[in-house]
């Protein structure tokens, strides 16, 4: 029998001669909880960020508007009473600093900073066949080894930029929002342009338009969105969340997206249609994703209701847009109603109805090249002072794309995911032994850390396996990945969802490799009950289709 799990971790990266038994990449919600649980374990592990500090995507994104879309009590750690008695969210649904905040409490009432090493991109992984441990290239020209490698590297984090002629002629300021300068305030007296309507243009508009001088919004397809409905949380009423705290997290368990939201019981045909009517009303008045993932579930598969819905979000877009020919170009038309991931807004069509704000059909006028002042249309030249390309993310594996990875016979991970990822339960990738992945692709997409806190409870017992056992590798086998991928692939079967030009079918026209038609399997689109089920069916039975040495 091996030692367990701590006398072994703590011993052998020191007695075999590697630095770590885990590295994880990341200190973003995922790479936080991980290093939290391994720490726990006596485990000589640390965790790597090339940022200057931790919080991921909420280190990142500093863009006026920044906030989640989840309830903010059902976004905080499940794991830690004494985080959940201590913290008190202020508002329903937290901004960026707010959230940036939380994690750093979390991480220094954990104790974990003196785990984490900051200012360290990770440029290289090679795995080393004869002593199955990983070596790890540093931006810094350091070199670390471990035996295995946890990357929490965010699906969402890995900007991509227009292909626009003249990018670099600008003169005046630009960037992608994920990059917005952190001393960039106020865009008082500046002529702003946005590129781009998704979830993050949506959210940094109507901010921006009550700042700047002029904005104007370049918008190529219309995007669905609809009301945040944010508000502040009380002393009291946080006492009463702080109470309820075991049924939100339960709730959140039993929805398909680890929302507080749970799909309407009633089919849409049993439902008359002034009182679906009534309840649509209802949803759109709700906080949060109500309207989305409360409502009846045909309107994810079927045409007709998702029809009926899409007319009524029109409809409350046309109430909200003064001028009827702007709001008929901000009715998407070419999709319908949530089919995409919904953004959120808090006064985003209304900020059309400011005279300081135009709305240009790049559709229509598509943008020619940048200049040094501004951007000609194919219609006209505008001049501006900053331009903010709000453009989207190379999703779900443009992050693990940008290191080298390389596995077993020098397989190059990037190469492997070339037409599109593949994986085993969407945490393990055949021939990339002792690799774990967290918040990877074909995993459910997810309220994020809810969704982190079923990766790393998963990971952990099967590190264990390997310890405990006296293993020195695991992989995924080709055949469970390949089985994986179908399950993978058929979840998208029926689902409006699946005809989406959004990350969900690995839309991104900046990409090479994602242009709309050829679909690339990013999420296990089943949602995260089944997702954990198979998650638990796999570890129950020896861990099925991984192969440990
Ligand atoms: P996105 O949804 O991919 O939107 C990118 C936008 O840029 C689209 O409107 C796209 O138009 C446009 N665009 C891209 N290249 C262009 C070009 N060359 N010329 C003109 N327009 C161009 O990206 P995102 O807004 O950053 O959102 C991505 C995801 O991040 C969201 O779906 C969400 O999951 C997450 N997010 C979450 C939150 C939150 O939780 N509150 C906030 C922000 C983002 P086309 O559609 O025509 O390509």
């Amino acid at each position: 029998m091996a030692t367990t799990a701590t006398q072994s971790t703590g011993t052998n990266a020191q007695a075999a001669h590697y630095d770590y038994e885990v590295i994880v990449v990341g200190a973003g919600v995922s790479g936080i909880y991980q290093i939290k649980r391994l720490i726990d374990l006596g485990v000589r592990a640390t965790v790597l960020d090339a940022n200057d500090g931790l919080g991921g995507t909420w280190y990142n994104n500093r863009y006026p508007g920044a906030r989640f879309d989840s309830e903010s009590y059902t976004y905080g750690y499940s794991f830690s009473q004494e985080l959940l008695d201590e913290w008190h969210w202020k508002e329903r649904f937290s901004p960026q600093a707010e959230t940036l905040r939380y994690l750093n409490f979390v991480v220094d009432k954990l104790n974990l900073r003196e785990h984490m090493q900051f200012g360290c991109k990770v440029e290289k992984m090679i795995f080393d066949e004869q002593t199955d441990t990983w070596r790890l290239t540093l931006g810094d020209r350091r070199s670390l080894t471990s035996r295995v490698v946890i990357t929490a590297l965010g699906p969402l984090s890995t900007p991509t930029l227009p292909k626009i002629d003249g990018i670099d002629d600008f003169k005046g300021i630009s960037f992608h929002p994920q990059q917005w300068p952190h001393d960039l305030t106020d865009l008082s007296g500046k002529r702003v342009a946005i590129i781009g309507t998704g979830a993050t243009a949506i959210q940094i508009i109507p901010v921006v338009a009550q700042q700047a001088k002029h904005l104007t919004v370049f918008q190529r397809r219309a995007n669905w969105a609809a009301p945040l409905n944010n508000g502040p949380i009380s002393e009291q009423e946080m006492d009463s969340i702080r109470a309820r705290y075991d049924e939100i997290f339960e709730a959140c368990s039993r929805s398909p997206a680890a929302f507080e939201h749970i799909p309407d019981s009633r089919s849409f045909y049993d439902v008359p249609p002034e009182k679906r009517r009534e309840f649509y009303d209802r949803l759109y008045d709700e906080p949060g994703f109500s309207i989305w993932l409360a409502n009846f579930p045909e309107i994810f598969v079927d045409e007709k209701a998702n029809a009926e819905i899409s007319d009524y979000i029109a409809e409350r877009i046309r109430q909200r847009v003064n001028d009827p020919a702007i709001a008929e170009k901000l009715i998407p038309k070419d999709h319908g109603f949530g089919i995409q991931r919904l953004p959120l807004e808090t006064g985003y069509f209304e900020a059309y109805n400011r005279d300081n704000v135009e709305l240009v059909d790049s559709k229509a006028t598509p943008i020619e090249r940048i200049t040094a002042t501004g951007l000609r249309t194919s219609e006209r030249d505008f001049e501006f002072d900053v331009i903010v390309y709000a453009t989207g993310f190379d999703a779900f594996t443009g992050a693990h794309d940008r290191v080298d990875i390389r596995g077993i016979g020098g397989q190059k991970l990037r190469d492997t995911w070339a037409t599109g990822p593949i994986t085993y339960l969407g945490m393990l990738v055949h021939g990339m032994p002792n690799l774990i992945m967290l918040g990877g692709p074909q995993v459910a997409a997810a309220n994020f850390p809810r969704g982190s806190e079923v990766a790393v409870d998963w990971a952990m017992p099967l590190l264990q396996h390997l310890w405990n056992n006296g293993y020195t590798r695991f992989d995924a086998t080709e055949a469970s990945q390949r089985r994986w991928f179908e399950n993978v692939k058929s979840s998208y079967e029926g689902l409006l969802m699946a005809k989406a030009q959004s990350w969900i079918t690995g839309y991104n026209s900046n990409l090479k490799g994602h242009e709309y038609g050829h679909t690339r399997y990013n999420i296990f689109a089943t949602g995260g009950v089944e997702y954990t089920k198979h998650l638990k069916a796999a570890a129950e039975n020896d861990y099925q289709g991984i192969e440990f040495f």
